[in-house]
């Protein structure tokens, strides 16, 4: 079953056709990559679905709802969470407290720092940040300033903020960007254990070694335009995605 159906989506930037008719379908429980070279128009694709921007024509539809048109926050209430491609966490409170935000938020309908303020006597929202803390690797560093960790750290913890409001569809933008290998490992082994609840991703990335850890689809993006799609053994040998990879 489809979680996701993009249909004819395109989008231009001041004359420039950042997206060209794109055509996707994502399966329920799978991790679909978007792979394509610089200025592809991944990342357009992906505002696209999270309300930052608006198709100029085309559907976006999850779950059977239109996203087109809605606010970030609207798509976010259905179900639609996203790693940036920076990180954007809360560096002045720790990570317990910015694991705690999208809970408090999403309850109290208001965002970020009236709700933080609540956080005394929230006992079951504190143990769902711990247990999601202890999930990304990060338990030992709940009470340190967020301000403080790694990169590779500071993109675990905004896992952790993605995690704690059990989205249906998590949409990761480069989430190994810029890691040593180790954290690269790391991270693939995370998005596979994370994999295990049934949450169904959109990854885009860079490095092919967590593109075919973890993809079950791959759709190739060049020029705005979905060229390739199928499965990693399919993609790999596809002269299209060779040549669009070697500056064809
Ligand atoms: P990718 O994520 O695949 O590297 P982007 O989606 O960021 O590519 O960009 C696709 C194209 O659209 C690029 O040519 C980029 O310069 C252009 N673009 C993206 N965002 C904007 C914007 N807000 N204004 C103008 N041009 C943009
Ligand atoms: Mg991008």
């Amino acid at each position: 079953m489809s979680i996701l159906q993009v249909q004819n989506v395109n989008k231009s930037f001041s004359g420039l056709r950042a997206l060209n008719n794109v055509n996707l379908t994502v399966e329920e429980g799978h991790v679909h990559a978007i792979i394509g070279p610089n200025g592809a128009g991944k990342s357009t694709l992906l505002n696209c679905f999270v309300g930052r921007l608006t198709p100029d024509t085309g559907t976006v539809t999850f779950n059977g709802t239109s996203l087109v048109g809605k606010s970030p926050h609207e798509i976010n209430q259905v179900g639609v969470a996203r790693v940036f491609q920076t990180p954007e966490i809360f560096g002045d409170l720790t990570l317990l407290e910015n694991v705690m935000i999208p809970t408090l938020a999403k309850r109290d309908g208001a965002f970020a720092l009236n709700a933080w303020a609540r956080v005394d006597g929230e006992r079951a929202v504190i143990e769902k940040a711990e247990h999601l803390l202890e999930d990304v690797g990060l338990a030992d560093k709940r009470d340190v300033l967020a301000n403080s960790l790694s990169r590779g750290d500071k993109r675990r913890l905004e896992l952790a903020m993605c995690l704690v409001q059990d989205p249906k569809l998590l949409l990761l933008d480069e989430p190994t960007a810029g890691m040593s290998r180790a954290d690269t490992n790391a991270t693939i082994d995370l998005l596979k254990r994370i994999g295990e609840r049934g949450i169904t991703k959109i990854v885009i990335e860079h490095d092919m070694h967590v593109v075919f850890s973890l993809a079950h689809k791959i759709s190739v993006l060049a020029q705005g335009t979905v060229i390739a799609e199928g499965k990693p053994d399919d993609i790999k040998g596809d002269p299209r995605v060779q040549e669009a990879y070697l500056g064809g």
